[in-house]
C-alpha cells in the first residue's frame, strides 16, 4: 500500500480542480475531433453486452440490442466505428418442461461466425497472466473487435460485484484497449456504455501517462474524449468492488503510479462504485431518454448531482421493420435511404390507409407464423395464428418493474376482452437465471392460464425470447403492451419496433415513450396500480375496437408515427450523438 500513501513522491493532481482549468476551449476541441473521425481514428463504442445473434453474440436485453443497432446504423452511414465487446464462449437458452423452466448452456465458437483471430493480448489477474484472443469482424465502415478466451464465462454470470465480473470488465477495458493498438486504431471518442466499460478509459489514461504526458493533462485529455452513457436510473443499486479485488485484478494492469494513486483515492471505506470514477473520467455524459435524464439520480464524488444530456435510444429500422413496410416508408419519402425521417414525413404518413395497414399486418402475420415454427410455447407446442386474429403481445425481459403479471390480476376481465374479440395474448420473455421472484411470478401466470379453459387456448408464453422472436412478434402482432412502473424504464426500445411496424401501443408514460405527448398512443395511467389495471383493460378493449373501424385505425396509427418515428429512428439517434460529440 506504500505507493498509494499521501506522501507519494509521484506527480499528482486531485481531479476536483479540473473544472477550474481553462486550457481547453471545449467547442474548439470538439471541432478538432470532428475532423479526426477517420478509419484509423474511429468512434469507439464500448459495451459488455452485444445482442447480435448472427455474429454469435447473444445479449441479455436492451443494452446489447442497442449496441447491435448502433453498429448497423453506423455502418449504413459510413461512419468509422469500432465496437469493442467480449465474445462469450457460452450462452444460455431457456425452455420449459413439465411446467418447469430450465436453462440450457450452449458452447459458442467464434470461428463459426466469421471472426478472424488477430492476435493475443494479456491482462494480469491474481498474479497470473491471462491470454485473451483478439478477434475481429469487419463490415463496411464498422467493425466488431471482441476479446475472449475459453474460460471467459457467460454474460452476467455470477453476482455483479463478483471477482469474475471484475475479471470480465478488466479484460474488456485493458484487453480491448490493447487490441485497438494492435490494430493501429486510435479512438476519436470513447463511448462508455454503462460503468462496466470504465476500464477502457482507465487504460487510455494510463497509456498517456506512461507515454510521458503529464498526469494532469492526461486526465483532461481522457475526459474530453470520453462519453459516459448511463442506461440505469439508480446509482444506489450498483454493485461495489473492494480494494482487495482491485489489488488483484485492476492495479496489476496499471503502469503509472500516479494513475494508481488517483484510483486508490476514490475508495470510500475500502469500496468503490465504478460510476463514481466513470463520472470523473468522462466529461461528456448522456442518458437514454428525456425522462431518464431528468430522473436519473447520480452524484459525483463531491456529492453534486450529475447532469446527463438526453439522447433517446433508437433502433435500426432496416433491421426491425418488415420489408414491405420499409419499402413503403422509403418509396413514399417518409424515411430517406438511411432511414432518417424526411423533413415533412408527416404529410406522407397522412396518406396511409386502413386497408394498407391491414394488408401489411397480414403479411407480418405470415412472418410471425414462420418464426414461431422454431419456438415452442409453454406446453412445448408449436402454434400459428390465423391472419385475421387480433394479437396482443407483451415481450420483454421478465423483470419486476416491467410488470408482466399485471394483465393477469383479474383473469376474468382478461378472458372477457379476448373472448369478445377472438383475440390472443402472447407473452415472451426470459427470466434472469436465479431470479426467484420473477420465476414465481411466471409460475403464477402460467397457473392462471392453465386453470382457465379459454385462456388456455388463447394465451401463450414463449420462454426462449430472443431477437428473431422479437422480430416475428413486432411484425405479426397488432397491439403491444408496455407497462413499466412509471419512472423505472430508462428508455425501452421494444415499443419502437412496434410503432414502426404499425402496431397499436398500449403503454405507461415512461422511458422514451414519454419523449412525446401522453396523447400520442393508448396511454395507461392512474393514481394506483388498481386504477392503472382498470385503464389497461379499457385500453385493450379499445384497441380491439379501433381495429374494427377504418377511421380510428388510420387516425391512431398515424398519430403514433407522427410522434414516434423520429424517436424510433436509429439514424436520428446516431445523428444526435454526432452533433453532441462533434458540434460544427
Ligand atoms: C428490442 C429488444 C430488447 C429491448 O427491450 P426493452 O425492454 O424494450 O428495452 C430486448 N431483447 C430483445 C430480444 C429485443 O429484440
Amino acid at each position: 500500500m506504500n505507493e498509494y500513501s499521501d506522501d507519494s513522491p509521484y506527480f499528482y493532481h486531485p481531479l476536483e480542480n479540473i473544472e477550474d482549468v481553462e486550457i481547453f476551449n471545449e467547442a474548439l476541441e470538439r471541432k478538432k475531433l470532428t475532423r479526426s473521425l477517420q478509419p484509423d481514428r474511429p468512434y469507439t463504442y464500448w459495451t459488455i453486452e452485444l445482442y447480435d445473434q448472427k455474429d454469435g453474440i447473444r445479449g441479455g436485453g436492451g443494452l446489447g440490442m442497442l449496441a447491435a443497432d448502433a453498429l448497423r446504423v453506423a455502418d449504413d452511414n459510413n461512419i468509422p466505428f469500432a465496437l469493442i465487446t467480449p465474445f462469450y464462449p457460452s450462452e444460455t437458452h431457456q425452455y420449459m418442461k413439465d411446467g418447469k423452466l430450465f436453462d440450457e448452456h450452449r458452447k459458442m465458437n467464434y470461428h463459426d461466425y466469421g471472426f478472424k483471430l488477430i492476435d493475443q493480448v494479456n491482462v494480469k489477474c491474481c498474479d497470473t497472466l491471462c491470454h485473451l484472443d483478439v478477434i475481429e469482424k469487419r463490415f463496411k465502415s464498422a467493425r466488431i473487435i471482441a476479446i475472449t478466451e475459453p474460460n471467459f464465462g457467460e454474460l452476467y454470470s455470477g453476482l455483479s460485484g463478483s471477482d469474475h465480473r471484475l475479471y470480465q470488465e478488466v479484460s474488456l477495458g485493458f484487453g480491448g484497449y490493447a487490441a485497438l493498438k494492435l490494430l493501429g486504431l486510435k479512438p476519436a471518442i470513447m463511448q462508455l456504455n454503462e460503468v462496466a466499460t470504465f476500464f477502457a478509459a482507465l487504460a487510455r489514461l494510463d497509456e498517456l501517462v506512461k507515454n510521458g504526458m503529464d498526469f494532469y493533462e492526461a486526465v483532461v485529455y481522457t475526459r474530453k474524449h470520453t462519453l459516459y452513457t448511463n442506461h440505469t436510473l439508480v446509482q444506489a443499486a450498483e454493485a461495489e468492488f473492494s480494494i482487495d479485488q482491485f489489488e488483484r485484478f485492476v492495479f496489476p494492469n496499471v503502469k503509472s503510479l500516479a494513475v494508481k494513486k488517483w484510483l486508490a483515492d476514490k475508495f470510500t471505506n475500502g469500496h468503490i462504485k465504478l460510476s463514481s470514477v466513470t463520472i470523473e473520467i468522462a466529461e461528456l455524459r448522456s442518458g437514454v431518454s428525456k425522462l431518464h435524464t431528468r430522473v436519473a439520480n447520480y452524484r459525483d464524488i463531491a456529492g453534486n448531482k450529475v447532469k446527463f444530456k438526453p439522447i433517446t435510444n433508437g433502433v435500426d429500422l432496416k433491421t426491425w421493420v418488415m420489408p414491405e413496410i420499409m419499402d413503403y416508408y422509403q418509396k413514399t419519402e417518409i424515411l430517406d435511404q438511411h432511414t432518417m425521417p424526411m423533413p415533412n414525413f408527416q404529410n406522407q404518413v397522412d396518406r396511409l390507409t386502413a386497408s394498407l395497414i391491414r394488408d401489411f399486418k397480414k403479411n407480418g402475420r405470415k412472418i410471425l407464423n414462420e418464426v414461431l415454427k422454431k419456438y415452442p410455447n409453454q406446453n412445448g407446442d408449436i402454434v400459428s395464428f390465423d391472419e385475421n386474429a387480433f394479437i396482443f403481445d407483451f415481450r420483454r425481459r421478465f423483470v419486476d418493474y416491467k410488470r408482466p403479471e399485471m394483465p393477469f390480476r383479474e383473469p376474468m376481465r382478461l378472458r372477457t376482452i379476448l373472448e369478445n374479440s377472438g383475440a390472443y395474448y402472447v407473452l415472451a420473455g426470459r427470466v434472469h437465471t436465479g431470479d426467484s421472484v420473477m420465476y414465481e411470478k411466471l409460475k403464477q401466470i402460467l397457473k392462471t392460464i392453465s386453470e382457465d379453459d379459454y385462456l388456455r387456448t388463447h394465451v401463450f408464453y414463449f420462454p426462449d425470447y430472443d431477437e428473431k422472436l422479437a422480430y416475428g412478434l413486432s411484425c405479426g402482432a397488432n397491439a403491444a403492451i408496455n407497462i413499466p412502473i412509471v419512472g423505472l424504464e430508462a428508455c425501452g426500445t421494444s415499443w419502437m419496433k412496434d410503432i414502426a411496424n404499425l402496431n397499436l401501443l398500449i403503454s405507461t408514460h415512461d422511458g422514451g415513450v414519454a419523449d412525446a405527448s401522453i396523447n400520442s398512443y393508448l396511454n395507461v395511467s392512474g393514481a394506483s396500480e388498481d386504477e392503472e389495471l382498470d385503464m389497461l383493460y379499457q385500453r385493450m378493449e379499445e384497441a380491439t375496437e379501433i381495429y374494427q373501424n377504418d377511421f380510428d385505425l388510420e387516425f391512431t396509427i398515424k398519430r403514433q408515427l407522427d410522434a414516434y418515428l423520429p424517436v424510433a429512428s436509429g439514424a436520428r439517434m446516431m445523428q444526435d450523438y454526432l452533433d453532441f460529440l462533434f458540434p460544427s
